[in-house]
């Protein structure tokens, strides 16, 4: 067993580690106060002070398979129905090449941003894509990122009332079997697990009523999370008084989601006693500043909700409306929107944004392992350089990753392994990446 020790940070998130991190077996074994030295002897040290170092990030809300259609013409400049309309028939087309390609670089990039652990809500099996989660797991475990892996499904089409062709769709029977198998197969439960599955119906406006009971009850069956889109735009509210005559969080609760074991993307349009219902039951919400911005959605209102008791998480959510994976980017906008919308810039601080990306996070994942830097907790670290001329005049580390725009991060470690090394991410050739997913992408233009 290998101690290895992070010596004296220039920064470090913790401060109680102040002079540095032991990490061994995968785990971090001891925090350094400044000036201190390890209890006992290390066998490598790495010099950390040229770095700041981070909890490593946690985004809770992507699509992979959206890689392949960013800045697509059918659809720039819309907000999310007509966004969605114009890019199901194109997204009907992914096929297993094109999207193990899609997951391979929206990993890379999550990874070269810091992150490492990545939730993925893919909810499309068109013919011959029955394998995409699994595909998922393969790729992320080759990369050696941790990730929850959702079971997405879509199964209300236009000609039921939906918004979604009929063509994305699947019946209830498949898309439980299949959860089902998914669960059996892959859900790790363990402490330091790194592929977990969730189970995620898309939308109010995709999915039947029974799909989202079922999935409740096989949820707690397995003891896995739940996810879902909730409160994104008016239009989804609009959907939901004229089907289910009530407002999205009132058939949350109706379908038996309202729990800790539920975290929703997006949360934006929740009126103040929505926050309080959503508090009360620890439901969390990932907040999407980049994709919010992009598509005109509206303002996710996180003090209310975090005041409330439910836990906020950061996501960069899909590739076309963000349309990158760098989550340090929506750490900043998080931390831009958040002072917007209430109109005070004391309101959101950088460290806030990064509790959202890291700590916050975590605990929509439902995961105590990950998300801090505390001993006991899995080593899993982002460590930025200040090298670059954005930062040149900066003078406090923290506040600088996120007010000067810290996008790139130059060592990542995933339970105890470095998966970035100097900037570039281990076993993965980018200029490979870039010929092969670029190829895949022309398919779907
Ligand atoms: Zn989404």
């Amino acid at each position: 067993m290998t101690r290895l020790f992070l010596k004296d940070p220039l920064a470090i998130l913790e401060p109680a580690a102040a002079g540095g991190i032991v990490v061994e077996n995968g785990r971090i074994a001891e925090l350094v106060p400044a000036g201190g030295a390890p209890a006992a002897p290390v066998d490598e040290v790495f010099d950390c002070s040229r770095h700041v170092v981070l909890p490593g990030l946690v985004n809770t809300h992507h699509h992979f398979y959206q890689t392949l259609t960013r800045a697509h013409p059918d659809a720039i400049d819309k907000e999310l129905f007509p966004w969605l309309q114009a890019l199901y028939p194109i997204w009907a087309r992914l096929d297993e090449d094109s999207f193990r390609q899609s997951v391979r670089l929206a990993l890379t990039e999550l990874l070269l941003s810091g992150c490492t652990t990545a939730a993925d809500h893919h909810y499309l099996f068109p013919k011959g894509l029955e394998r995409a989660i699994d595909i998922e797991a393969e790729e992320a475990r080759a990369l050696g990122i941790r990730v929850t892996l959702t079971r997405g499904s879509m199964n209300l089409s236009q000609k039921d009332g939906g918004l979604p062709p009929d063509s994305v769709v699947q019946d209830e029977d498949d898309i439980l079997a299949d959860s089902e198998r998914l669960l059996n197969q892959l859900h790790d439960r363990s402490d330091g697990a790194m592929v977990q599955i969730a189970l995620a119906p898309c939308s109010p406006f995709s999915v039947t009523k029974s799909l989202m009971e079922k999935s409740a009850a096989l949820a707690e069956r397995f003891d896995c999370r739940l996810h879902t889109h909730l409160g994104e735009t008016e239009d989804e509210n609009r959907f939901c008084e004229a089907r289910f005559q009530c407002r999205p969080v009132d058939y949350l609760e109706e379908v038996g989601w309202m729990g800790p074991r539920t975290w929703l993307a997006h949360g934006i349009h929740f009126t103040s006693e929505e926050c309080r219902r959503l508090g009360a039951h620890k439901v969390g919400v990932c907040h999407c500043p980049t994709s919010n911005a992009v598509l005109a959605s509206g303002f996710c209102p996180v003090s209310e909700l975090e005041a409330a008791g439910s836990p906020v998480g950061l996501g960069v959510d899909g590739s076309a409306s963000n349309d990158g994976s760098n989550l340090m980017e929506g750490v900043r906008h998080a931390l831009m929107l958040g002072r917007l919308r209430t109109g005070s810039a004391s309101a959101v601080t950088a460290r806030d944004a990064l509790r959202y990306a890291t700590s916050g996070s975590a605990a929509c994942l439902g995961r105590a392992d990950i998300g801090r830097i505390a001993p006991g907790l899995q080593a899993d670290l982002a460590l930025f350089t200040l090298d670059e001329l954005r930062f040149s005049g900066a003078h406090d580390p923290i506040a600088a990753l996120v007010l000067c725009g810290a996008t790139r991060a130059d060592w990542v470690m995933v339970a105890g392994r470095w998966r970035v090394v100097e900037g570039q991410p281990v076993g993965i050739d980018i200029a490979r990446l870039r010929a092969e997913h670029g190829a895949a992408a022309r398919r779907f233009g």
